[in-house]
């Protein structure tokens, strides 16, 4: 942030880099149509397109305001193929993220990358470093082996075929594009990707979990913001006997799980997250009902709003009016889940310990790190070293095996959840 308060990227004023984004991915979408297509080759894995945009425009390249800039895509025909892997149509992808502003997201990691969100909630862009990007390419054709057979078993499932988005065989992130925007020497890298947490649905709490508890508590400056990112030690105090899903939903959940932990130690990836998102369906129709006594024409999905308090979450009355309608639906996703269905619709149905009705929002997030970066930077390799182990335990394995242990001891219990009803609303 400058003087002006205007914000700043590497220098690059992000607005205006935002616009020039928006140019490079459409450019580089546009000329694709153009290229049959075709089986990939290992080689499509390496490819790196570089497109000049003169701000005077070219014969390629339309007229801009934003100043001479470069634009690189990684790997054209290698994510084309994984976009129509994902279901992602050429048109609506350009359609998401090059028609619409995007919008910035102020919830920055640490590290200082950038995030914008598309419009229609879709996609997250996220600034990569050098590192990353590298690394990204080297595990392209690895990491889309393994999604690839997941998602061919789940398209001759029936069940699954119709989105593989809306029915993921696993929680790694879906990487849809990996780009540079160069100007003035400086390089920015941008990795579009899913969003998991629709901002159309207010998540009552936000966790980025890693099963760590050195210094994994959200800063009180975090804690103040009305959508703060919370961690593992906040988790712990909120929700001491973790959240309750069905056996059959509990069992398919910690098994896709399982897998993308075992591919992400073969890939000797660590530091990454899970981030989990809880919708509260108990304060949302109270929040919602409280709003609807003053203003019956409110809509029905609340938008980011600070956390009602939770006393006011007792249920009474049944939903009436029309701008119920959503929630009902939203109802019925909750109470027709099966072992199908975790992370159907986008959300798992579960429950907190007092009965609360809950729908999860989860993926696996930022798994560009790989260990021997790591190694270099020092205060996450610190953070990862604190348990008291000694340091060649201190491995991708035993990073997974930890996550594993706390997302099943600590996070997500098996139980009841969907049938039996919170005794304290029962009429
Ligand atoms: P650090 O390396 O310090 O952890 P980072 O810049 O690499 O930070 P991430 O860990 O990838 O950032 O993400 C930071 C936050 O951004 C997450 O805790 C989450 O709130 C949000 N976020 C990241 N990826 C997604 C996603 N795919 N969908 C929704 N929110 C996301
Ligand atoms: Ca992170
Ligand atoms: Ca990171």
């Amino acid at each position: 942030i400058d003087e002006q308060g205007g914000v700043s990227y590497k220098k690059v004023p992000t607005n205006a880099l935002m616009s020039a984004i928006q140019l490079g991915i459409a450019n580089s979408i546009g000329s694709l149509a153009s290229k049959p297509t075709r089986d990939l080759l290992l080689q499509d894995f390496e490819t790196i397109e570089s497109v000049v945009f003169p701000a005077a425009g070219s014969a390629t390249t339309p007229s801009h305001s934003f100043g001479d800039f470069r634009f690189r895509t990684y790997a054209p025909i290698a994510f084309r193929y994984f976009r129509d892997l994902f279901h992602i149509k050429p048109a609506d992808f350009l359609r998401s993220i090059c028609t619409e502003p995007l919008r910035e997201l102020s919830n920055a990691g640490a590290s200082g990358s950038i995030f914008y969100v598309s419009q229609d909630d879709q996609f997250i862009i996220k600034t990569v470093q050098h590192k990353e990007a590298e690394f990204l390419q080297k595990l392209l054709p690895g990491y889309y082996m393994h999604t690839h057979n997941r998602s061919e078993w789940a398209a001759q499932n029936d069940a699954f075929s119709q989105n593989l988005n809306q029915n993921p065989r696993t929680l790694l992130p879906k990487f849809f594009g990996l780009f540079c925007y160069q100007s003035l020497g400086k390089n920015i890298r941008l990795l579009v990707m899913n969003n998991l947490l629709p901002q159309a649905i207010q998540m009552h709490e936000k966790y980025d979990l890693k099963g760590s508890t050195y210094k994994r508590m959200a800063s009180k400056q975090e804690r103040a913001k009305s959508y703060p990112t919370l961690k593992d030690l906040d988790f712990l105090e909120n929700h001491q006997d973790g959240i309750t899903i069905d056996p059959s939903a509990h069992e398919a959940l910690i098994g896709v799980l399982r897998r993308d932990c075992l591919v992400m130690q073969s890939f000797k990836i660590m530091d990454y997250s899970l981030l989990v998102g809880i919708h509260n369906l108990e304060l949302a129709a109270s929040n919602r009902r409280t709003r609807i006594e003053s203003d019956p024409e409110e809509p029905a999905f609340d938008t980011q709003q600070p956390c009602s308090s939770r006393d006011a979450a007792d249920q009474s009355s049944q939903p009436t009016t029309r701008s119920h309608k959503a929630l009902r639906e939203k109802f019925s996703v909750w109470e027709s889940v099966d072992a199908n269905d975790v992370a159907s619709h986008g959300g798992v149905p579960a429950r907190n310990s007092n009965g609360d009705r809950l729908i999860l929002y989860l993926g696996i997030i930022d798994i560009l790190q790989n260990y021997r970066l790591l190694k270099k930077m020092e205060h996450t390799w610190k953070s990862i070293l604190h348990d008291g182990s000694t340091i060649s335990v201190h491995n991708p394995e035993f990073y997974s095996k930890r996550f594993m242990d706390f997302m099943t001891e600590h996070v997500f219990k098996k139980g009841a959840a969907l049938k039996q009803s919170p005794s304290r609303r029962r009429t």
